[in-house]
């Protein structure tokens, strides 16, 4: 969804082949016979939904999960094929849509389980769905200890097959985490129990990246199923997640220098002057602010590049520029001449984690923002 008028200074690319590599180094973490869920909800992190869930079917990702039906729609109509996962369910009245697409939807209530019979059969056909279960995020899911009351209740409706259970980490990616495994357990003694008890639920899924980098110690029940959203764009679950595996950041984000002047020592610069310049310096007015998707909150913190080097942000960030340090820069750039804000200059690179750290966020909402709001092109 881009703007009416995207800047023609501002674009992002989106490098599908780190996706894929990405893909491929963590494959190699994962134990044998357990399939990849490639998750593209919110288009794809920013990264673009369909290009990009077509480069993962490509390059074997069993899966694709969104989080709405409707992201599920736009696939189907792009021509993909194949399982799709809707990790946040159902809302009322979507059980057709869900059908009439073949959506595997996440649902957690009899009621849903229900609708989605009832619009199976009404269709002649039979629906895919999972069963969620909270083990401790808080978020989606029946109770642990009502999971599976209602799996056998679920089970039994007609028209209608339960592939896996799912569950979500709320604390993934650190090495050792004691929630993490807590909820490892849990999930594993009932994936264990309902097995006994002669569901298969081979599609069955625990772990998003940070559960995959940073696995809980082995479980008796292997999931059949990861999904990974983040890692798969070369982005971090968790800090702590640095070095688990060799990947690579996705998503470039440049823009232009629209002037480039020379302040007096004591001006004032940007919004609310909360930087004055302590001696004569060259600044560079970079052509893309909080209306282009960079964080406001990265004010005079963060960074750009600029043939490789790096320029400190001076004062706040306006809506459509902001401004940077030329300290240092010999020969002087010029107006026209690339920025990067996000991605490879030469031999440095700024990582969405580490804009997302400046800015005192994550790398997942950087690359939203940033997708959303500009141009954007693919390479493969
Ligand atoms: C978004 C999401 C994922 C992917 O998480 P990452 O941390 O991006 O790998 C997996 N499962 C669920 C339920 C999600 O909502």
């Amino acid at each position: 969804m881009t703007r009416v008028a995207p800047s023609p200074d501002n674009l992002v690319s989106v490098d599908l082949t780190a996706i894929a590599a990405n893909l491929r180094a963590l494959r190699a973490l994962l134990p044998p016979k357990v399939g990849v869920a490639g998750v593209v909800k919110a288009d794809a992190y920013g990264h673009g939904m369909v290009p990009v869930a077509r480069r993962l079917k490509a390059a074997g990702a069993e899966t694709l999960a969104v989080a709405l039906p409707g992201e599920g729609v736009l696939l189907r109509r792009a021509g993909i094929e194949g399982p799709i996962l809707v990790l946040m369910g159902l809302a009322p009245g979507q059980a057709p849509l869900a059908v009439a697409h073949d959506l595997s939807p996440f649902l957690a209530a009899w009621e849903d389980f229900a609708a989605l019979s009832q619009a199976a059969q009404d269709a002649g056909t039979q629906a895919t769905c999972h069963l969620k279960v909270d083990t401790g995020m808080s978020r989606l899911g029946v109770e642990a200890d009502q999971a599976l009351d209602l799996l056998e209740r679920a089970a039994a409706l007609p028209g209608l097959k339960i592939q896996g259970l799912a569950s979500h980490l709320a604390t993934s990616g650190v090495p050792g985490d004691p929630t993490a495994q807590k909820q490892a357990e849990i999930f594993s003694s009932l994936l264990g129990e309902a097995r006994r008890r002669g569901h298969a639920l081979t599609e069955s899924s625990l772990e998003a990246s940070g559960g995959v980098m940073a696995p809980p110690p082995a479980a008796p029940e292997p999931p059949g199923l990861a999904r990974l959203g983040i890692s798969l764009y070369g982005g971090l679950p968790a800090p702590e997640s640095q070095g688990a595996a060799p990947l690579k950041g996705a998503m470039r984000f440049t823009s232009r220098l629209m002037a480039v002047r020379r302040v007096p020592a004591g001006a004032g610069v940007s919004y609310g002057h909360i930087w004055k310049a302590p001696r004569d310096t060259w600044l560079g007015v970079v052509a893309a602010g909080y209306s282009d998707g960079y964080p406001r909150s990265a004010s005079n913190r963060a960074q750009v590049l600029i043939r490789g080097q790096a320029a400190p942000l001076r004062g706040r960030v306006c809506m459509n520029a902001i401004m940077v340090d030329l300290t240092g820069f010999a020969p002087l750039p010029a107006p026209g001449e690339e920025v990067v804000l996000l991605g490879r200059s030469g031999e440095r690179e700024i990582t969405a984690d580490q804009l997302g750290e400046w800015a005192g966020t994550i790398s997942y909402e950087i690359t939203c923002s940033l997708g959303a709001a500009n141009r954007r092109r693919h390479r493969s």
